[in-house]
């Protein structure tokens, strides 16, 4: 296309005529005309001076006001084919004024994929199907750059026959238009698929937009909200002077951000970290503000839940040991102020590992939740209960003024618990605590001592036979420090080999023959030297080491049982002691039968002895292993009869054989009425029942004459024997079957 564009100017002439009349007319006439004739020449030289100066000044307004607007004009000449533009020189970098064929123009300048598109959107204005031609395409600038214009011209010009002659119009840069036109889209369609809320408001807090987002977190469309104040999503958890305070920051700094209850459109509410910024227009001037809102309840739920869990303790509910131990703290400062005692009490449930071992852990999780209540019910909620794991809680008590107000509240925690815990419809479970005081400032300053201290009364509580309260002392600490010791001891204790049985022997008063002997296990520590089982039993029981030290007991005594009967003793029968765990735990069934099966030993030669208390506890479970026990073809005794409550109903379902009556009653016969009448009564009852009743213990010629009068059926004692060697025990079997009568 070219265009030309240069305006056509006319030009006129005119004829000068002289004739000779009279000299001086004539010449007068001729300098008249001659001066007519140089002042038109000069008015016409003057007005095409003023013509030409007209056309430059409109040529450079045009080309000022194309640069000004960054336009090029254009004009095609289309008979000639020729192009015309002008202002090119800011488009493409190229003179101001240009006059190319069209197609050089074309080929040169225009991008191949856009030509086509060109070429027939002229085409379709020239054929009159548009009414002006519109195009955005590429062309090459100077540099040989690719940049977008956009083109826009019409029809000017047609001869007599309606062809086209000319067309002209106007180009544009629009290349930095189309960037920032898809940038917009970009941005917009990023905005869309963002997971935070955004919105756009206006200065007035009015909702311009928003993205889907939005509506999905507050549950307003676009339609709703556009126009509508934004403090429809504000929240009443907060105050208004929240909200005045946040506006006016954001109206002062421009920025705004923290956290905030959000209402959402249904009346629920969610908690939003909300940034909110200014948008200023070119000028700088706000225009907007952008909110971003990221719904941070879940998170903000995790955390209060972290935080719950770093110091709750998350079956009970109650206080873990950190915030046990800032409480403390804390009450300790305020004590110190006040001059007000704080106690401490620390409580551990007895027994608990038994009955967590038979009901199962899910009866025992039932049960510390409900100590758990009965606790926190009876203490109250202004003091604070804790649990510090296990079955061990404590309790802080503030305020006290002497020991006589923690003695009651420490009495009214064990009446408490000699109701039964509820476990559910069906199950009751009777347990009691043992407690252990320490007060401030009397015993310690700090927290973990006192609570330290506390435990050690606990321990010396469980030691004065449980379900009672101890005060601390400073020399509860020694039986403390011995008895860690002690455990550390034991620990090792059968690596190094330091057990062994002694046996005792058992005799039956009706013929004197020696029936059987009870393994009792021996430690002599290198450490500590002799312990006696009175204080190591318990340890290892609390500890779960008797497990492992049980088996050894069983297997051990199967192996002299093998022993005494390969050197003859075939009618003796070997007593084992059982702990309630190793019953509990399921596996003695089977940890007897082997042993049994290793030592090739009859079943019916072994009696395990198993404590009255220990079958009372977990009637249901105990009775359940007896019975596979009874299975297995070994016998069974209750040890220690007369201490528990065994009621005599409940002794008939038992698949007992024996019952040995306590040492203790056996201890006070002739001093003590009541003994005597309980050692008849036992003799008597186990009688009726068809068992088999031992007495232990007995020391004495008049205590033995007391059991024979009452029938007793064996005996036991250090009258008759104290627990022996195995071989010497062999050996006083030996020498008593071969003649000896016994004495007495
Ligand atoms: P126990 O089963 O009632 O054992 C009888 C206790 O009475 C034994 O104490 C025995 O030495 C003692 N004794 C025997 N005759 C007399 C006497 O005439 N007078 C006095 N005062 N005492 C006598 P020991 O050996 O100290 O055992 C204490 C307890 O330790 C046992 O009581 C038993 O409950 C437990 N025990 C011993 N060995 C084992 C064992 O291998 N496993 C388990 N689980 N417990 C055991
Ligand atoms: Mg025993
Ligand atoms: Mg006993």
């Amino acid at each position: 296309m070219l265009a030309l564009c240069t305006p056509v100017l006319a030009q006129a002439s005119e004829l000068e005529r002289w004739r000779p009349v009279e000299i001086a007319l004539p010449l007068v006439i001729a300098l008249l005309l001659g001066g007519v004739l140089w002042w038109m020449q000069r008015r016409r030289g003057r007005q095409q001076a003023a013509m030409f100066a007209e056309i430059r000044e409109r040529e450079t307004r045009l080309n000022l006001a194309l640069w000004g607007s960054g336009d090029e004009f254009w004009d095609w000449n289309i008979r000639e084919n020729t192009l015309y533009r002008l202002g090119a020189n800011q488009l493409l970098g190229r003179s101001t004024i240009e006059t190319l064929t069209t197609d050089e123009w074309r080929q040169q300048a225009i991008h191949p994929d856009d030509l086509p598109r060109v070429q027939k959107l002229l085409q379709e204005h020239i054929v009159g199907n548009t009414e002006q031609y519109d195009s955005e395409h590429r062309i090459r600038n100077a540099a040989g750059e690719w940049v977008w214009v956009r083109s826009r011209g019409k029809l000017v010009e047609r001869d007599s026959n309606g062809a086209p002659l000319r067309m002209a119009g106007t180009a544009r840069d629009i290349t930095s238009l189309r960037r920032a036109e898809r940038e917009r889209r970009v941005a917009l369609e990023v905005l869309r698929s963002m997971s935070e809320a955004v919105a756009v408001i206006d200065t007035e807090f009015r909702f311009i937009s928003v993205n889907p987002s939005f509506s999905r977190i507050t549950g307003y469309s676009e339609q709703d909200v556009i126009n509508r104040d934004s403090r429809i999503l504000d929240s009443r958890q907060h105050s208004e002077d929240f909200y005045r305070r946040m506006r006016d920051i954001l109206e002062r700094t421009g920025h705004w951000a923290g956290e905030m209850w959000q209402l959402r459109k249904d009346g629920g509410e969610f908690l939003g970290w909300v940034e909110l910024s200014e948008v200023c227009d070119s000028q700088g001037v706000r225009s907007h503000f952008v909110a971003v809102v990221n719904d941070i309840t879940d998170k903000k739920r995790s955390e209060q839940e972290l935080r719950y869990l770093a110091n709750y303790d998350a079956l009970t509910g109650l206080p873990n040991r950190a915030l046990l131990l800032e409480r403390l703290g804390r009450a300790i400062v305020r004590g110190r102020r006040q001059e007000t005692r704080v106690a401490v009490v620390f409580i551990d449930l007895d027994r608990f590992k038994d009955i967590n071992d038979s009901l199962g852990h899910a009866a025992g999780d039932r049960l510390l939740k409900a100590a758990a209540t009965r606790l926190q019910t009876t203490i109250g909620a202004a003091d604070t209960v804790a649990r510090l794991g296990g079955d061990e809680f404590t309790v802080v008590l503030e305020d006290i003024d002497g020991l006589a107000t923690v003695e009651r509240i420490t009495q009214e925690i064990l009446s408490a618990f000699s109701l039964p815990l509820e476990l559910d419809e069906r199950h009751h479970v009777n347990i009691t605590p043992s407690l252990g005081i320490s007060l401030y400032p009397d015993h310690a300053q700090a927290p973990t001592d006192l609570l330290k201290f506390a435990d050690t009364a606990m321990y010396q509580a469980k030691a004065e036979g449980r379900n009672t309260y101890q005060i601390y002392n400073e020399a509860m600490d020694v039986v403390a420090r011995q008895r860690t010791n002690v455990l550390a001891s034991l620990r090792r204790a059968s690596e190094r080999g330091e057990f062994k049985l002694q046996f005792q022997p058992r005799l039956r008063l009706s013929d004197s023959v020696i029936t059987s002997a009870e393994a009792l296990l021996r430690w002599h520590s290198a450490d500590l030297g002799a312990i006696p089982p009175s204080v190591f039993i318990p340890l290892a029981e609390e500890s779960g080491l008797i497990l492992p030290i049980g088996e050894w007991v069983i297997a051990e005594a199967c192996r002299t049982l093998r022993h005494w009967r390969d050197q003859g003793l075939n009618e003796i029968t070997v007593g084992i002691n059982i702990s309630v765990l190793q019953l509990l735990r399921g596996d003695l069934v089977k940890q007897l039968g082997s042993a049994i099966a290793a030592s090739a030993v009859p079943a019916n030669r072994i009696e395990l002895e198993i404590t009255e208390s220990m079958v009372m506890q977990n009637a249901q479970q105990a009775t359940d292993v007896l019975n596979r026990l009874r299975e297995l073809g070994v016998s069974l005794a209750i040890d220690d009869f007369g201490t528990g409550y065994s009621s005599l109903v409940y002794l008939k379902r038992l698949p007992i054989d024996t019952l040995k009556i306590d040492k203790e009653f056996i201890a006070d016969l002739h001093r003590d009425p009541d003994d005597e009448a309980i050692t008849s009564t036992i003799l008597a009852m186990g009688h009726s029942l068809g068992l088999n009743v031992v007495a232990e213990g007995v020391e004495t010629a008049g205590q033995l004459e007391f059991l024979r009068r009452q029938g007793c059926d064996q005996i036991q004692g250090h009258w008759f024997s104290p627990p022996l060697d195995a071989d010497d025990c062999l050996a006083f079997i030996r020498q008593r079957q071969s003649g000896a009568t016994p004495t007495g």
